[in-house]
Order: C-alpha cells, then structure tokens, then sequence
C-alpha cells in the first residue's frame, strides 16, 4: 500500500509534542486510515467547474455524472493547499455510562495532494516526517496521524462505477441543496480498500457534498474510522472539503487496548492567494491627489514620541500581516467589530482615551488563546467558541486591554521586514507574544478594574463560572488550553484573572440552568474559501439533559449547505446578522 504517498501534510506545528505521537505506550494510538485508492484517473475531464452536466435520466447515468464530477474535484483537489486542523478528544466513560474527555491531541498543517517527489516528505519540526514515517514501518504500532485525518477528504482517488454497488436510497434535503442519497458498497474480492458508506449528491450537479462510513477492507494491522465528510459550495460548481467528524467506541487496538474518541477536523484557507494581495495599494490608488498632498503635510516629521509610536505600529502591522497571509488570522470583519463594541464598552466607562484604535482579530485556530499585538488584541475561534456570554468575553478581552493600557511593549524588531521573512510552518517558533509573569499580573488587576466600571460589573459571576469551568477541564484537555502563540489561561494551578474565581456560584454539573462554558464550533463559523469568520445562525437550544451541556468538547457537524449562484464571485455562506450580540455602547459619563 502506497497510501502514505499520497497525501502530505506539511505538519506546521504539532502540539503534542514529537515524542507523545510517537510514543508506543500513547494510550489511545490508532492507524493511518490507509485507503489505497491507486493512482487516481490521471487525466481529469477539461470541463470547467462551473460547467453544468446535461440532466441525467436514469441512476446509471447519475452514477457516471458523480464518477466525472469526482474526478474533477479530486484534480481540483491537487491544486488546493487548505489548512487542515484535526482537533481529538480521547473519551472515557464515567460511572453513569456517560464519556466525557480525558486526553486531547491537537495537529494543525497545510494539505498538499499533489502528486511528485514531495509527497513523501513532510516538513515542519525537523526530522518529525521520517521518524512518523519510520515508526509505522514497525507495524504494529498505531499512532493517531494528522495525515489520518486528512485522507478522509477523499472518498476515492480512483473511484470508479465497476468497483462498487449502488442502491439509490432517497432524495433529501441537506440545507437548501436536495440530495440524493446513495448507498456505496466495494464489490467483492477486492484487494484495495474502498468507501463503504453512504454519499450524498447534490441533484443539478451531482457533486458529492457528504459522505459517511469507512474503508473496507479494513487492514489487518491498522483501523479505518469512521467518518462524516462534509463539503461546502465555495466555487461555481466546486465543493471542496470542510469539515470531517470521526467517532470511535470500543476499537480493539490490541488485546487490551481499545479506542474511544471523537475528532473534528477543520479545513480552510483555500484562497490564500487573495490573503496574500496587497490591499494598500488599491487604497492609494483611489485617494484624489489633493488627501494624499494634506496628509503628507500634516504628517511632517514625527516628534520622537510620534516615531516611537509609528515604529511600534511598524511592527504591529507586519506581525498581523504575516499571520493572515499564512492563513491564521481571519481577515477584518464583522466578528472583529462585535469585539471591538466591547472593548469600547470598557473603555468609554472606565473614561480611558488610548493615542490609537484599538484593533481586534481572530485566531482561526481551536486552542483557546487570547494575547496582543501592539494594539491588536487576538483572540482564537475555538475561545470565542466556549465562553459562554458577554461578561466572559469582556473578561477576556479587558485583561488583553490591560496589557494596552499600561503599554507592555512589543517586540519592535518585527518592525524589521527580514524578520518577516520566514516559511509558513515557522510561523509559531518565530512569533512569539508572550509576556512574563509580572506583565501578565498587572494586566490581570488592570482588567478587573476596569469590569469594575464597566456595564459587565453585575455579571462577572458568570465570567468567574467560565474560569473555575476551565480549571476543572484543564488538566484533561492539555492541547486545548496551550496557547500557541500568547500565555495561557491556565497552567498548573494559576489561572488568569483568579480573582473572579471566588465570586463565582459553585460549579454544578447536574445544574441545566448553570452553563459554565459551551461546546466547540457553537460560535463562529469560517468561510473555508475566504478565512471571513462569522457569527453562526444557529438558535440556542434548551438543554434537556446535564449531558448536552459538552463543555468544552467537539460534537459532530451539520453544516446548512447553500448552493452558490451561478457566476456569483460570492462565498458560500452568506454573512450573519451582527443583531445576535447583545455588545451595547453605552454613553459616555
Ligand atoms: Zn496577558
């Protein structure tokens, strides 16, 4: 089996470190799903993405519409270089019979399916490539690789009619996209493993937009998942692949050892060509002469007070824009401005005048991190995720603002351009935000003062609820709470902002009414074509039982698939509402 081959992630960080992955003890190993599809049809159709196929009349002919048009996603596919987060939560089960997590493994890289001398390779922290690559000749260790994960974006390479059963099941409705669901079954006697499940398949285009199940055979010495593989309409007539939620219980791995986990991986950044066009240049471009003239006045020379602040905002800008164009940061946008109406909040209550906007970004990542840059207060998806109100955020957001208004200073070498000029997978060992212990206190009673003044003053009960939450889950979702780029929220036993830890209500599990933290993906949904974050439409449900609460935890992933209109250069999802934040400015006093 060539499997390996096949696909490579170039690891850009790996945050359980070289030697857990490695390691033959690691509690809950598992295979590289070692789909063998062979060399996949060489040559893709020369049809355009966007054209549309006559209809078909009869299920043979949808069956040879859905073979061409995977063929072309799969050649569509070898051109694409999307992030790829795969984020695993090892699961155990209590008394009750119910799993909660107790241990998480996190990977994150960038997917190159192309085919040529690369593919074997992976680049990232030196050697880790060939030592995964040499352990797993040793077969009958099992390891969880991101590239495990990764391989599930394809059903096929070589999906062909002769190689399998069809049975046209239904037509339903995935979102607005009707479907037709199809049962996939590999023929007998075949010696390559094949998709063994279910495939839905949009009915104009007859793309497939979901497919659930595993390969079959599975391999004597290794497992295939079980996985749900979601595409979005990013492009005319391209779906390409989002979201896969994998679920395992009770896996023999061995005569003792058995697997249970669950797993989401996350894919975007497919446009990272457009992250990268240089968007000032079209501002110039547009002022009349005469602004630019007045501008140039006004500027003068900068007193040394000035030079020092635009050297700061030198550096400032270049970290940003080096992190967006590597694919990390959302670029500006809706979610940006809610944050920034909060961090208003503060500080027009607590009468504080900074020389400077005060910018906010996200972090497109699931570890929960929130740090500054200069005057850029980051903060990651996955935090904006599971915080479960305002008061958590504006929590959150004033101990960045503390670190701002008592002016912690940046590296200002970033203001040097060659300091930029480093491979996207160093992005994480060459940028580096934190701040030492006595920053990092001053920013914590920084912050509580300033939610003292605040319209969240009332509330910080539940701000506290969400620490004493994290504090309790810590120690069994280490990759979750590493930061990566900023200081932790917790480590050991200190956790940021501890003071509102004993204002907090008794955690209360069995409490319904009491939600301490929310669930991952609840929040934010990303546009995987354009990196645009956004609030998601989903409705909050009423919680029926102690066990929805997941604090914390992934869940699978239903994603409400639109079909892009034809020749709209727009992106699948159509922006939110910004109406769903309750973020109110009040008045100046
Ligand atoms: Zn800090």
């Amino acid at each position: 089996m060539r499997s390996v081959g096949r696909f490579s992630v170039l690891v850009l960080i790996v945050f359980s470190c070289v030697s857990q992955v490695l390691s033959q003890d690691s509690p809950a190993s598992a295979a590289q799903p070692a789909a063998d599809p062979a060399a996949p049809a060489a040559t893709a159709p020369a049809q355009s993405a966007a054209a549309m196929p006559a209809a078909a009349t009869t299920f043979n002919d949808v069956l040879d519409h859905v073979v061409q048009r995977e063929h072309l996603f799969i050649a569509q596919m070898r051109h694409m270089h999307p992030m790829v987060e795969t984020y695993v939560q090892d699961l155990k089960n209590d008394k009750a019979g119910d799993a909660s997590p107790v241990n998480d493994r996190y990977f994150l890289g960038r997917l190159d399916m192309s085919d040529g001398p690369e593919d074997t390779s992976f680049i990232g922290q030196p050697g880790f490539g060939r030592k995964v690559v040499a352990k797993l000749t040793g077969v009958y260790s099992l390891h969880f690789l991101p590239l495990g994960f990764a391989q599930m974006v394809i059903l096929d390479s070589d999906f062909q009619k002769k190689y399998y059963n069809f049975t046209l099941v239904r037509r339903e409705f995935l979102g607005e996209v009707r479907c037709l669901v199809i049962d996939v079954q590999p023929k007998e006697g075949q010696k390559t493993a094949r998709f063994m499940g279910r495939i839905w398949v949009d009915d104009q285009e007859y793309n497939i937009v979901r497919f659930n199940g595993t390969y079959y055979p599975q391999p004597k010495i290794s497992f295939f998942f079980h996985f749900d593989s979601w595409r979005l309409n990013m492009r005319p007539g391209m779906w390409l692949p989002a979201y896969i939620y994998t679920e395992e219980a009770n896996l023999k791995t061995g005569l003792t050892k058995s697997l249970h986990f669950k797993a989401q991986t996350r894919l975007w950044g497919y446009d990272l060509k457009a992250l990268n066009k240089n968007e000032e240049f079209t501002q110039i471009l547009v002022d009349s002469p005469q602004s630019v003239k007045d501008q140039s006045d006004a500027a003068a020379d900068a007193s040394p007070v000035v030079a020092q602040r635009m050297w700061e905002r030198q550096a400032e800008e270049n970290a940003v824009e080096r992190i967006q164009k590597v694919g990390l940061f959302a670029p500006p946008g809706e979610v940006d401005k809610i944050l920034c109406t909060v961090v208003n909040n503060l500080l027009v209550t607590n009468n504080i005048d900074l020389q400077g906007d005060v910018h906010c970004r996200i972090l497109l990542t699931a570890p929960l991190e929130s740090f500054t840059i200069g005057h850029t207060i980051v903060i990651s998806r996955g935090l904006l995720d599971v915080l479960p109100d305002e008061a958590s955020l504006a929590m959150v957001l004033a101990h960045e603002l503390g670190h701002i208004v008592l002016g912690h200073r940046m590296d200002t070498q970033l203001a040097f351009n060659d300091k930029l000029l480093f491979p996207d997978e160093d992005s994480f060992q060459r940028l580096d935000f934190k701040r030492n212990a006595a920053d990092e206190e001053a920013a914590d009673t920084k912050a509580l003062e300033l939610l003292k003044n605040s319209p969240y003053k009332d509330r910080l009960g539940n701000a506290g609820l969400f620490l004493k939450a994290l504090q309790q889950k810590a120690p069994d979702l280490p990759n979750l709470i590493r930061p990566h780029l900023g200081n932790s929220l917790a480590a050991g036993k200190s956790i940021r902002m501890s003071t509102l830890l004993a204002s907090a209500p008794e955690l209360d599990q069995k409490r319904l009414d009491q939600i301490a933290a929310l669930p991952l993906g609840g929040r934010i949904k990303v546009d995987p074509w354009t990196d645009q974050a956004e609030l998601s439409k989903a409705k909050p449900v009423a919680l029926t039982s102690a066990r929805e609460k997941m604090e914390f935890e992934i869940t699978p992933v239903f994603p409400y698939l639109t079909r892009l209109s034809s020749g709209a250069d727009k992106v699948a999802l159509t922006s939110a509402p910004a109406a769903t934040t309750q973020a109110s400015t009040p008045e100046k006093k």
